[in-house]
């Protein structure tokens, strides 16, 4: 492992994984010093809603680019900023500066926004988890029915109740909960059973081969039906051609995010792209 590695413990590994732990304890070092750094920067993804035809709110998407390393895609850097916990100064850096963006397009006038941002579940574990998010909350003036915290779905089945207590805390605080990557895990509907879920995010897998892959039409159509029963918002991720959109708009999933609408975009584009539309 990287982590051990990075503590000056002599291990012998064959060439790829010697490389591979090299790279994690790259990131890792440069990964330390990156919030002082300030080498992070947020960007958002406009969420499509297809019964209005409008941007409905965004997803915080988290970019870092370090002079040494370059850009390195959080899929890169995520686990590590997990394994070493720095995933919870981060994620709470992104949480706060995602929400002051969102009261900013408030202020301006776009008051029906929402913001969506990605929650590690190493940061629900934390014992002051509830209260980051009420302070922040708090601090920025903003209620919280306009906020969305995403998890997936790798919980430890070990702490599911704690996990549970704490979402069913945020959702009586009005804030609300989207299970991400949905479809993708292994216990997709025993989470959707018990935990107090608002929105489906359907995962991209299911999306990308919509109009070659019978199966996967059925899936997806299936998915949408189970999340509209059940009475929750269904968001499309990765949705990238007109086709995969007009069948997700045929079975009524609210809402669409992809590439085709709009990729992730810095906040001064964000406000053009809003300040375009009538
Ligand atoms: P996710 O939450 O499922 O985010 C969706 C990913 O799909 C994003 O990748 C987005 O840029 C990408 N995407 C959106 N539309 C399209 C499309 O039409 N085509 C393709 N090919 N891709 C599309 P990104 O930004 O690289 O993020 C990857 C993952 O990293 C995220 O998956 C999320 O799990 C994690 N992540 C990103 N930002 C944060 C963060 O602030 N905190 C935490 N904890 N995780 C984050
Ligand atoms: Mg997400
Ligand atoms: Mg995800
Ligand atoms: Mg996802």
């Amino acid at each position: 492992r990287a982590k051990e590695a990075g503590k000056n413990k002599i291990i012998i590994f064959n060439e790829p994984m010697n490389e591979a732990v090299t790279q994690r304890a790259q990131i890792e070092k440069h990964l330390r010093t990156a919030l002082e750094r300030n080498e992070f920067e947020l960007l958002y993804q406009p969420q499509l809603d297809m019964t209005t035809n409008q941007i409905s709110g965004f997803e915080a998407l988290i970019r870092w680019k370090n002079p040494e390393l370059g850009y390195v895609p959080p899929n890169r850097f995520i686990s590590v900023a997990e394994d070493t916990h720095l995933i919870i100064p981060i994620g709470k850096w992104v949480l706060r500066n995602s929400i002051l963006f969102l009261k900013h397009l408030h202020d301006r006038g776009y008051t029906d926004l929402t913001m969506s941002v990605n929650i590690s579940m190493l940061q629900l574990l934390q014992d002051d988890f509830v209260d980051m998010v009420t302070e922040t909350l708090e601090l920025v003036k903003i209620n919280p029915k306009y906020i969305e915290l995403e998890i997936t779905e790798s919980i430890l089945m070990e702490s599911y109740e704690t996990i549970a207590k704490k979402l069913r805390h945020l959702k009586a605080i009005g804030v609300r909960i989207a299970l991400d990557d949905f479809g993708t895990g292994y216990s997709s509907l025993h989470y959707l059973k018990h935990l107090p879920i608002s929105t489906l995010k359907i995962d991209k897998i299911f999306i990308d081969n919509i109009s070659v892959d019978k199966r996967n039409k059925c899936l997806t159509h299936l998915m949408v039906k189970i999340g509209k029963a059940m009475g929750l918002c269904v968001v499309a991720e990765g949705v990238e051609t007109q086709e995969q959109m007009e069948y997700l708009k045929k079975h009524k999933c609210n809402k669409i995010q992809g590439y085709l609408f709009c990729k992730p975009l810095p906040y001064n584009e964000i406000i053009k792209k809003l300040e375009r539309k009538p």
